[in-house]
C-alpha cells in the first residue's frame, strides 16, 4: 500500500468556469489556468503521482505546452491512470476549500464523478467542502479555490 497527497491552488477570476471534480459549478468567478483550472483533479493527479513518487502535475503537463491549453482535467487524470500500471487505486478524500459558492450536495456528484473516472466504487471517493472563514488571504475573500487530496495505492 502506497499513500500520496495532492495540493492545488487557483486564482478565481471572473469570465472562466468553475470546474471541479469535472462538475460545473454555478460561479460568477472561474478558475485562472492553462488547463480548464479544475483544482480538484490536479490535486488528485497528484496524489496518485505522489503515492507512486513519479513526479507532479507541473512536470508531467507544463502549463507552457500549447497542448494542454484549455485542457479538460479528465484527460489528465485518464493519462495518468494509464501509467500506473497493475497498481489500483483504493480510495481518495479530498477537502475543497472554497468561500464561495457553497457546494452543498455539488460534493456528491464530484465524488461519483471521479470514482466514474477512477473505475472504483464511489463509497470508496469522498470529497468534503469547507470555507475559509473569510481568512487566509484570497482563499477567504472569494479569490481562490484550493484543494488537498490524499489517495492509496495498492
Ligand atoms: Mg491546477
Amino acid at each position: 500500500m502506497r499513500i500520496g497527497t495532492g495540493f492545488d491552488i487557483h486564482r478565481l477570476v471572473p469570465g472562466r468556469a468553475l470546474v471541479l471534480g469535472g462538475i460545473k459549478v454555478p460561479s460568477d468567478k472561474g478558475s485562472l489556468a492553462h488547463s480548464d483550472g479544475d483544482a480538484l483533479i490536479h490535486a488528485v493527479i497528484d496524489a496518485i503521482l505522489g503515492a507512486l513518487a513519479l513526479g507532479d502535475i507541473g512536470k508531467l503537463f507544463p502549463d507552457t505546452d500549447p497542448r494542454y491549453k484549455d485542457i479538460n482535467s479528465e484527460t489528465l487524470l485518464l493519462a495518468v491512470l494509464s501509467s500506473i500500471g497493475s497498481h489500483s487505486i483504493v480510495n481518495v478524500d479530498a477537502t475543497v476549500i472554497l468561500q464561495a459558492p457553497k457546494l452543498g450536495d455539488l460534493t456528491f456528484d464530484m465524488a461519483s464523478n471521479l470514482a466514474r473516472i477512477l473505475r472504483i466504487d464511489p463509497s470508496n471517493v469522498s470529497v468534503k467542502a469547507k470555507t475559509a472563514e473569510h481568512l487566509l488571504g484570497e482563499l477567504g475573500s472569494g479569490d481562490a479555490v484550493a484543494v488537498q487530496a490524499s489517495v492509496l495505492i495498492d
